[in-house]
């Protein structure tokens, strides 16, 4: 007899330029029972970003029509843009029992441990402030004043790992995904992740 299983939540954040996206993209490419949470941003698509993909690019109107709404499980202004998750997209994928992973930045990453104290937590870290500094540079994507907004901000986000239930470091791309592996594999058997199955096995026994 299947068991039901509701998905588990994991918040992912980072300071911007620590690999985030390229480590979240691999895990889903290697595991189908994680999904990650579409967001809604009010940013403009980058080269290569597909609505519906990688976000759901919407207009402030549009935006805020859904904050007033309660669409939202969180939302944040970041960088001058909206972003925000849907409750109802969140809702849907855990029902289906994909875990979910939320890739959020840290003002929506406090606000989701608030709501949903069972989430679990994850900052990823650079290996070094240069490292860091190099690689917002050499993904050339942004202007040179947004990456320094960009550096300045990040020593405030790392400030917030403190805050985080498990640190990763991304020094090497295979270790760190790994080690995201073997957190989302003890969090799946964390007695509360289980109460289900325990409830289910009783009331079949
Ligand atoms: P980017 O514009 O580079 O894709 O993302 C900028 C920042 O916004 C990143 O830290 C990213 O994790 C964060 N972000 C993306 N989606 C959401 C969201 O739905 N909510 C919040 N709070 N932050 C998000």
């Amino acid at each position: 007899m299947s068991t039901p299983k509701k998905g588990n939540i994991f918040i992912i954040s980072a300071a911007s330029g620590t690999g985030k996206t390229t480590l979240v993209s691999r895990l889903l490419k290697h595991h189908g029972d994680i999904r990650v949470s579409i967001s809604h941003t009010t940013r403009q698509a980058r080269e290569g970003e597909v609505h519906g993909k990688h976000y759901y690019f919407i207009d402030i109107p549009k935006f805020e029509n859904l904050i007033r709404e309660n669409a939202f499980l969180e939302h944040a202004k970041v960088f001058d843009n909206y972003y925000g998750t849907s409750i109802e997209g969140v809702n849907l994928l855990r029902e289906q029992g994909y875990d979910v992973i939320l890739e959020i930045d840290i003002q929506g990453a406090e606000q989701v441990r608030r709501i949903l104290p069972d989430a679990c937590s994850i900052f990823i870290l650079p290996p070094s402030f240069q490292i860091l500094a190099e690689r917002l540079i050499g993904r050339a994507t942004d202007s040179e004043e947004v990456i320094n907004k960009r550096l300045n901000k990040a020593r405030h986000e790392i400030e917030q790992a403190f805050f985080f239930d498990y640190v990763v470091v991304n020094e090497d791309l295979d270790v760190a995904e790994n080690d995201l592996l073997h957190i989302i594999k003890a969090h799946r058997l964390k007695q509360n992740s289980q109460q289900l199955f325990i409830e289910n096995l009783l009331e079949n026994s």
